[in-house]
């Protein structure tokens, strides 16, 4: 750990001055702030909190902190499932929960300038009427566009549009010294140097700060259906995805549920399901221009889905139908947390081929250390968000066996050649088994790149590789 000075008297009394009532202190500091959706982490109160409302405020307040050696934690929403907005080792918060303005949407270019406190959920609000969609999907509505971009999020819609990297052109970025760099612009292609855009997207807040965002835009799809497959078991339904990908229905969103999930959600919703009958289902989305357009993509996926041992081919064409599907695959993690005191979560990612092998090694995992595990996820992009619940376990069996689980999670993903996260990013919890699954080198080569962006070690300290 470094040498960081902590927030006296003097330094609020600059922030103060920089952002008129915009920072808090001991009492008046909401306990929101020292964790994020993974309580389970731990909590890790901030000395201040600062709510951000310009570039020029966020310059000074980074270039004091860096004088003065005080950590600085970039927080959005604090939606993040691995640690990454908690202060770890002190200092300050710096929010961009104010920082909520989109800026221009620029029909000709198809592409928006937003602030980066922009919920996802508000930012379609600004395109309505444009005939242009921002296609990454991240299942929480309320995490802002901002945390999204340093987390490089993912999403339902990833398998055909991409996830967000594919969709940033431009960045305004406070470097730690205070200095402001703007990074790519409006141009839809560069090669132009080091892709330090590309750096910046995933680097969860510790390489800079983010002030402003320039994302691409899209023709909206006139048109979306909802498919849901049933299938009598879970390899076969897992096994099925390569094939589907491949039969030219172009998908927009491949999920894989199992039954045990699903109940979790209608107990959790108070609703029911449409389908009862099987015990694994893919549901597949497919967007077009129109109902007609969609048919051959329909048939094909039909066709596909019925040779490989899918029992039935349910449509889901109203609103009230996609409606219902949909809203349970949204409340999965919600309702996996209400089912149990404490659990933890991994978000592998392996090559899509080698689900079911995963998955078969998750089933033996839960089996052999006597922990409920539960799956869903990303089955189009081999993207897994696996869950172990604590249940009635005594706190000291669960932190024994919960460690032993992950470990073994991690190794079975990396023998795979997997990833460790997918989509949510590294923050404090992964970091052990980031080192783990890329080696030395890496690591290396990573601590040299935030040796030269942030010298003094002051933007979220201890998260992504450091400190482990
Ligand atoms: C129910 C639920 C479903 C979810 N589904 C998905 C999903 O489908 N796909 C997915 O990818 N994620 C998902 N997530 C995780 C989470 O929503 C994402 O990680 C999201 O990108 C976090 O955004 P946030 O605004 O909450 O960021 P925070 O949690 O506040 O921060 C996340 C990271 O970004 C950094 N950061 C935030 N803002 C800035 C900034 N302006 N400058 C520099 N660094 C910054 C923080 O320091 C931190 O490291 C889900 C979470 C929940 C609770």
């Amino acid at each position: 750990m470094r040498p960081y000075n902590q927030v006296t008297e003097a330094d609020l009394r600059f922030f103060r001055e920089t952002m008129p009532g915009r920072v808090f202190s001991g009492e008046e500091i909401s306990s929101d702030y020292d964790h994020d959706e993974m309580t389970e982490y731990g909590h890790f109160p901030p000395e201040a909190v600062l709510q951000a409302l310009t570039t020029e405020e966020v310059s000074r307040v980074l270039a004091y902190c860096n004088e003065r050696r005080i950590p600085v934690t970039p927080r959005g929403a604090g939606t993040g499932l691995c640690g990454g907005c908690v202060p770890i080792q002190g200092g300050i918060v710096l929010s961009t929960e104010k920082m909520k303005q989109v800026k221009e949407v620029d029909t000709r270019n198809m592409t928006a300038t937003v602030e980066p406190g922009v919920l996802l959920l508000e930012f379609p609000q600004a395109l309505e009427g444009t005939g242009l969609f921002y296609p990454p999907d991240p299942g929480e509505k309320t995490a802002t566009m901002g945390g999204n971009a340093m987390t490089n999020a993912g999403g339902m819609r990833a398998v055909r549009y991409g996830v967000t990297r594919d969709y940033i052109l431009g960045m305004e970025i406070v470097l730690a010294s205070g200095e402001v760099l703007r990074l790519g612009g409006k141009n839809v292609k560069t090669s132009s140097g080091y892709s330090l855009i590309n750096l910046m997207i995933g680097s969860e807040g510790t390489l800079g700060f983010l002030t402003e965002l320039t994302v691409k835009l899209v023709p909206e799809p006139k048109v979306n259906l909802s498919v849901l497959l049933p299938f009598d078991d879970l390899d076969s339904c897992i096994g099925a995805v390569p094939q589907i990908l491949n039969c030219g229905c172009d998908p927009t969103a491949v999920e894989f549920m199992e039954r045990e999930v699903i109940s979790c959600a209608e107990t959790y919703l108070g609703k029911q399901f449409p389908d009862t009958s099987a015990s694994a289902y893919l549901l597949v989305r497919l967007d077009g221009a129109s109902r007609e357009t969609l048919q051959p993509a329909l048939d094909r996926l039909t066709d596909t889905a019925l040779a490989l041992g899918a029992g039935d081919v349910l449509l889901a064409d109203t609103d009230e139908r996609k409606e219902s599907i949909w809203n349970a695959r949204g409340a999965f993690l919600e309702a996996i947390k209400g089912s149990t005191p404490t659990m933890d979560e991994c978000d592998v990612v392996v090559p899509r081929d080698r689900i079911p092998e995963y998955l078969r090694q998750v089933l033996a995992i839960s089996w052999e250390e006597r922990v409920r595990i539960r799956s869903f996820g990303h089955a189009g992009d081999g993207n897994l968000h696996v869950y172990v619940c604590r249940d009635e376990l005594a706190e000291d069996e669960w932190k024994k066996r919960v460690a032993q689980v992950m470990d073994r999670l991690y190794a079975e993903a990396g023998k795979l050649q997997g990833g460790i996260s997918g989509e949510h990013g590294i923050g404090h919890a992964k970091r052990g088994f980031l080192r783990e699954n890329l080696g030395e080198k890496q690591i290396e080569l990573m601590r040299g790149i935030k040796q030269v962006f942030d010298p003094n070690g002051i933007l979220n300290p201890g998260k992504v590789f450091e400190g482990d």
